[in-house]
């Protein structure tokens, strides 16, 4: 028992026991409990509200740009510093593979800081001279300020890196913030209140709540009425309850929700790049990536080498260890989110699907039989209207059909409700400008997956959300532009 972590709340600068009733936090890789995770009750999530909203006019409020920038630096620098806590707890949480985390999840989530705080320092404000009758004329400028206290309701997926990618830039534009981080991962929300603290942050700034979401911390925090503003990733369903609360005094909301996006793998494209795009736009993170491609589209002629050749990679990775060198694959985040994945691969085989690899639970090594394990599975030959093909599994998994021509392809890349990413392999130049402008998603990627530049446009239409983050995008939402108008 002794190794069961204790993850509290974190409130205005210090660690706080829940007041609800506790919860249980288990390692998926295993199955075991790892920690006890202390839960806010509404009135913790109001001292933590309350103390974001005083910090808004304390020493934080005060600061300048240039001292809110090094602070961001710092942070990231802080994360950084602790490299290998910040690791521990995010594949303890996820039983991500160590490759993946400590490549992806935790640099990302320190550098989030450090983009902003960059940002932050070169971002411009607007200004016009206007004619007025008299001939003397007005000048009119803009100023940002923040909005306040900003909720930010996160999943599991990427826990850290998701997380910072919303608190890096509503600090960086003064605001202070409440985060509730998904029940399935509490540890690096709570850890990084350690790291405000050692870098001077004033208490207030950031503060986490933990909790599940409804009737619990994360409808307490939406429904708060001293929350100015609701940041959220997640769930399409989860995106229309979080902005029904938000209707509740007109606050603002940035929804960054679900997907169902298309590989689409063209004849000309350099089949290798393509299979390793594609290997890692189906599998990485166990499928449990909002980008990744469920549905892939593959020309006719190269349809048999390509579904082969996947497969053949496919059947190759390795769950296991997650500090293990040859592990490949982690498991997916929960027993409950395995049995809702499971539910598809049932779906598709009764809905006649050709099972091309995987379709049940894996062999895995000893000591890791209870752990939330899947196979990878590539299906073929279920109908476009099939649930599998329609309704995002979050697994690793993707059904591939085959197109005849760029119509034919774009048309059923964009037979969805959805509207995240894309991801398009040609060597054509031509047709990747084309297809890249007509599938309906708000990011497209040529010859690659995942490959971020942080400071540009983030976001999806369609049902996968509202608004878009990264960059001065991100400025849009947690600030407020106000015009100032001088009559001379
Ligand atoms: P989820 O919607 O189940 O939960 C997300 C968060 O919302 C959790 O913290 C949860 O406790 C909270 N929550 C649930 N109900 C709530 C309510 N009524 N009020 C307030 N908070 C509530 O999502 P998940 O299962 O954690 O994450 C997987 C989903 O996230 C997938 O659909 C995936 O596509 C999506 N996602 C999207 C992006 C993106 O950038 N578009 C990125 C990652 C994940």
């Amino acid at each position: 028992m002794s190794n069961i972590r204790e993850i509290r709340n974190f409130i205005d600068g210090a660690y706080v026991d829940g007041a609800a009733p506790h919860f249980d936090d288990i390692d998926p890789a295993t199955g075991e409990l790892i920690g006890r995770v202390h839960a806010a009750d509404r009135a913790q999530v109001d001292m933590a509200v309350q103390a974001a909203k005083r910090a808004l006019t304390g020493p934080w409020g005060s600061m300048s740009v240039e001292q809110r920038s090094q602070l961001l630096v710092a942070l990231a620098d802080g994360v950084n510093k602790r490299f290998d806590e910040f690791l521990a707890a995010e594949i303890a949480d996820t039983g991500k593979p160590k490759s993946l985390a400590s490549h992806i999840d935790i640099p990302r989530g320190a550098e989030n800081f450090k983009v902003f705080a960059e940002m932050l320092k070169a971002y411009p404000s607007e200004a016009f001279q206007q004619d007025t009758p008299d001939g003397k004329g007005a000048v009119n400028y803009s100023i940002r300020k923040p909005r306040g206290v900003i909720g930010v309701i996160c999943p599991w997926n990427l826990p850290l890196l998701l997380m910072t990618w919303k608190v890096g830039p509503a600090l960086a534009c003064g605001n202070t913030v409440v985060v509730k981080p998904s029940e399935e991962t509490p540890a690096t929300a709570a850890l990084l209140g350690e790291v405000m603290n050692d870098v001077g942050i004033p208490k207030g700034v950031y503060n986490v709540v933990h909790g599940f979401g409804p009737d619990a911390a994360g409808q307490f925090l939406t429904e708060h009425p001293d929350v100015d503003g609701i940041t959220f990733t997640g769930e399409t369903r989860t995106g229309e309850a979080i902005m029904s609360a938000a209707a509740q005094g007109v606050r603002p909301v940035s929804m960054e929700l679900g997907g169902k996006n298309a590989g689409l793998i063209f004849a000309d494209c350099d089949i290798e790049k393509a299979f390793e795009g594609t290997m890692r736009s189906v599998f990485a993170n166990c499928g449990q990536v909002c980008l990744s491609t469920e549905r892939l589209y593959v020309e006719r002629s190269i349809f048999d080498q390509f579904v082969e050749g996947l497969a053949d990679r496919a059947r190759k990775l390795t769950p296991g260890d997650p500090y293990g060198d040859g592990t490949s694959l982690g498991p997916l985040i929960s027993r409950e989110h395995r049995d809702k994945v499971l539910s598809y691969y049932d779906k598709a085989k009764s809905e006649g699907a050709d099972i091309i690899c995987g379709g049940g639970i894996p062999e895995v090594p000893d000591g890791y039989g209870d752990g939330c394990w899947i196979e990878p599975t590539i299906w073929t030959g279920l109908s476009e209207n099939a649930a599998p093909v329609r309704e995002e599994i979050f697994g690793p998994c993707a059904h591939i059909t085959p197109f005849d021509d760029e119509e034919e392809a774009v048309a059923m890349a964009n037979d969805t409700q959805y509207g995240l990413a894309t991801a398009i392999w040609t060597e054509n130049l031509s047709r990747a400008h084309r297809v890249g402008s007509a599938v309906d998603v708000g990011i497209t990627w040529v010859n690659s997956w995942f490959l971020r530049d942080l400071r540009t446009p983030f976001g999806g239409s369609g049902r996968s959300g509202i608004g878009r983050e990264g960059g001065q995008h991100a400025f849009e939402f947690y600030s407020e532009t106000r015009n100032i108008c001088i009559k001379l």
